[in-house]
């Protein structure tokens, strides 16, 4: 390993640990953020403080959290003298939202290289806040083409209309697993996830597309009927007023037709 200071640490495996040590790599990361000295930075999961550091020397200040304690010792002599980095030993997934956010003064970005096996949990917990201004994340690759899926393709799904409706969302670089310590089994990508504002009310939206989705091979009359507990008339004439033909499926419906469902919700249910 390239770092010397760390050879005595047990990677753990549970907490999905790949570190990354090559600063150009990290750099090229900030880069894709777009951060300035103007912004202030939630790191996710701080690991051996590679990115911390680089995000550290662009950002105004850092707030990293870290679950595994065993980094502590070794975090806090590495950060001893950074001044605007502070470490938090807490699992970011559980930790109150509005604690993280109580230290932020204003809207913040998001730059991680994110533990897998919590990705989508952490990416939906801080994609609806409205503080947060970006997401910059490494993620699995499978996981960054299903962000930014296209209808008519096999990765369109929740995640991809989700993010659609929040942000404006880029895959910036793929990223070969050799490049990690230790070496996972998935290569990776960074996506850039800009915020936008939404266009209709955000639970409603999610409440919407959840039932589409609800089971894959059902037509989209099927699934809200069901889902939403409404009878089938009320939800045929809700999809002809959105211009939905009610055999479709909801893979087949773009932004706009979960936009119009829901700015029309109301009327079918008074
Ligand atoms: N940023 C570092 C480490 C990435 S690996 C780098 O790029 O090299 C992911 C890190 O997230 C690990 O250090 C792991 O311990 C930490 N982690 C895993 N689950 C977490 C959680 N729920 N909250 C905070 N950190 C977590």
């Amino acid at each position: 390993m390239k770092n010397n200071e760390l050879n005595n640490f047990k990677f753990n495996k549970k907490y999905g640990q790949n570190f990354i040590f090559d600063t150009n790599l990290l750099c090229a990361i900030v880069k894709d953020s777009k951060i300035n000295k103007n912004d202030e930075v939630l790191e996710i999961g701080t690991g051996a403080g590679t990115l911390t550091l680089q995000i550290s020397k662009v950002a105004k200040k850092v707030i990293s959290y870290e679950i595994d304690k065993n980094l502590k010792d070794f975090l806090l002599e590495k950060f001893q003298k950074i001044h605007n980095v502070e470490i938090v030993f807490q699992d970011a997934l559980k930790a109150d939202l509005n604690e993280i956010e109580d230290k932020f003064n204003e809207k913040y970005h998001i730059i991680a290289n994110l533990p897998y096996y919590i990705t989508t949990p952490l990416i939906f917990k801080f994609l609806e806040s409205q503080k947060v201004a970006s997401l910059t994340v490494m993620v699995q690759k499978e996981v960054a083409q299903r962000m930014v899926a296209n209808i008519g393709t096999k990765d369109y799904g929740i995640l991809s209309v989700m993010l659609a409706f929040y942000s404006d969302v880029n895959i910036t670089r793929i990223v070969n697993r050799k490049i990690f310590y230790p070496v996972p089994n998935v290569d990776s990508a960074v996506v850039h996830i800009a915020k936008k504002p939404t266009p209709c009310d955000e639970k409603l939206f999610s409440k919407v597309v959840h039932a589409s989705f609800s089971m894959r091979r059902k037509t989209i009359l099927n699934n809200l009927s069901s889902s939403l507990k409404l009878d089938k008339q009320t939800v045929s004439s809700w999809l002809e007023k959105c211009n939905i033909s009610s055999d479709k499926r909801a893979e087949q419906l773009v932004l706009e037709d979960f936009v119009n469902l829901c700015k029309s919700y109301f009327d079918i249910n008074s």
